[in-house]
């Protein structure tokens, strides 16, 4: 790959907000080619090629997307899935929501937000549309996460793991371009804003992804737990400012 090329790669993916890249091989550099007369330096090492993920073509689609997350190793969080959870909804949604990663039903269905923060959230959705005068379900939306596999006891996602997985995710959004995204508790936040706040502080106010605005709320495993229902009507709050910017 020549120089002009990689730049343009480095650039796409820098727009995207991934900040590494990772090698599928980092091959040790040909002993040839490490200094034998200095050896208190640091051994150069050879370039090596780099082998990126094809630019995202100003067509892609989620249909493209998913061939080329195949049955993807790119990261630790394969070894224990069942099943990779891409998204499910409208794929012309003006409206996305992004989770965190699939929980033990998710991982088993393929499908994100299907158990019981799942429930919550459509509830959400159609209860507060309904309530607004608003004729929305579930699957006028499109629903996604940070990352596609189940991490391991339903573990917050390592950063590396959340990179890996986030040019997926960037692409999503790119071909889907939304008016607006939701953003589902800390690591969504994270994930599409750079702020390292809490959620608390972060809700109810708008952010951006590249041009597109982020609501960010409460995720619903969080609006589950007992005690936490004045976060409950926080959250409802936001879906309505949410449905209001974006269906008005
Ligand atoms: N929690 C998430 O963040 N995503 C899901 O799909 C399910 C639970």
């Amino acid at each position: 790959m020549d120089a002009e090329t990689l730049r343009r790669y480095l650039e796409f993916y820098q727009d995207l907000g991934v900040k590494t890249l990772y090698r599928k091989h980092a091959p040790a550099p040909p002993p040839a080619l490490i200094p034998v007369a200095a050896p208190a330096a640091a051994p150069i090492s050879a370039p090596v090629p780099m082998e990126l993920p094809p630019l995202a073509p100003s067509d892609d689609t989620l249909f493209k997307i998913i061939e080329d997350i195949g049955d993807c190793k790119r990261c630790r969080l394969h070894e224990g899935r069942n099943k990779i959870v891409f998204g499910v909804g409208n794929e012309k949604s003006p409206l996305v929501f992004v989770g965190e990663g699939p929980g033990a039903d998710e991982d088993e269905q393929g499908i994100p937000f299907v158990g019981r923060a799942g429930q919550l959230l459509t509830q959400m959705i159609e209860g507060t549309a309904r309530k607004e005068g608003m004729d929305l379900t579930r699957k006028d939306v499109y629903i996604c996460n940070v990352v596609k596999c189940r991490p391991p006891g339903n573990r917050t996602p390592e950063p590396d793991e959340m990179e890996t997985c986030g040019q997926f995710l960037y692409r999503q959004l790119s071909a889907i371009r939304p008016k607006a995204i939701c953003a589902l508790g800390g690591t969504a936040a994270r994930a599409l804003t750079g702020h390292k706040e809490g959620v608390t502080k972060m809700r109810g106010k708008w952010f951006k992804w590249r041009d597109i605005p982020v609501m960010v709320t409460y995720h619903p495993s969080y609006l589950l737990r007992p005690g936490n229902d004045p976060a409950k009507r926080e959250a409802w709050e936001d879906l309505k400012k949410v449905l209001h910017f974006v269906y008005d």
